[in-house]
């Protein structure tokens, strides 16, 4: 990814995706926290959402939330949606993990300590979505849902979609137990190849879980960027299996202009 240093803020953008003029988006670092509901220095996570915003030149008043409940459902912002949860989540659009939008000047936030975060740019229509593919959201197919109703309520075709796998935990740590491997098979097709066991327990790829998803939904493997940076051995993010529940939230923006 690219790197964006603004003061005190650093900030990180996909390479294909910050070539494309109609939309903008950046990852946030530590060590700010752009949750108000989580971490240290909460009470600083909508002055930076805000200073993001800023960076970006897109309204902060419009900044859109979902709830985020590690789930696998995905709606469209309608003009009534606009800034909901733009200062946390008790506003945030209530039991969806993912958003889709095609109205300009209209920036979507997400958070994460681990999750990936994937955004998806068509930029024909022009249209954006974006999404927190926690496990429980991989498994349920939440990117392939995202692609499905971009088609659907916009028009967009997979084929020119781009998209972009923020950084999360990565293979390298992500260990999970026997039953998150049950669940898993039982809804991916190719569980084995997201799978590598290590004694009693499972190393979990989750940006090969998301990238076979989205191919099998039409995007072209070569419009897929993944970030490949992990949350938790890299220390420039915020972690949930490293820091524990004190951790903050990094975010990924995302807005057509
Ligand atoms: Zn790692």
């Amino acid at each position: 990814m690219i790197e964006h240093t603004v003061g005190d803020l650093k900030l990180l953008h996909f390479e294909r995706l910050s070539r494309e003029p109609g939309v903008v988006h950046a990852v946030t670092t530590r060590p700010q926290n752009f949750a108000p509901h989580h971490g240290d220095n909460r009470d600083r996570a909508v002055y930076w959402r805000q200073k993001v915003c800023e960076i970006l030149n897109v309204p902060f008043d419009n900044l859109t939330a979902p709830e985020q409940v590690h789930g696998g459902e995905v709606v469209r912002i309608e003009d009534e949606d606009t800034g909901c949860g733009r200062d946390g989540r008790g506003s945030a659009i209530r039991f969806v993990d993912g958003l889709i939008c095609d109205k300009p000047g209209v920036p979507i936030i997400l958070l994460s300590a681990d999750c990936p975060l994937i955004c998806a740019y068509d930029p024909q229509l022009p249209a954006v979505g974006a999404v927190h593919a926690s496990w429980r959201g991989t498994v349920a197919g939440l990117a392939g849902q995202m692609v499905r109703q971009m088609a659907g309520e916009f028009g967009s075709d997979p084929g020119r979609l781009l998209v972009c796998i923020s950084p999360s935990a990565g293979p390298c740590c992500y260990e999970v137990d026997r039953q998150v491997y049950r669940v898993a098979r039982t809804r991916l097709d190719d569980a084995d190849a997201c799978f590598v066991a290590k004694g009693e327990r499972y190393m979990f790829n989750l940006w090969t879980a998301n990238r076979r998803q989205l191919i099998n939904s039409g995007i072209a493997s070569a419009n897929i960027e993944v970030a490949g940076m992990c949350s938790i051995c890299n220390e420039q993010f915020w972690s949930y299996r490293r820091d524990g529940k004190d951790a903050g939230r990094f975010a990924l923006f995302i807005s057509l202009i």
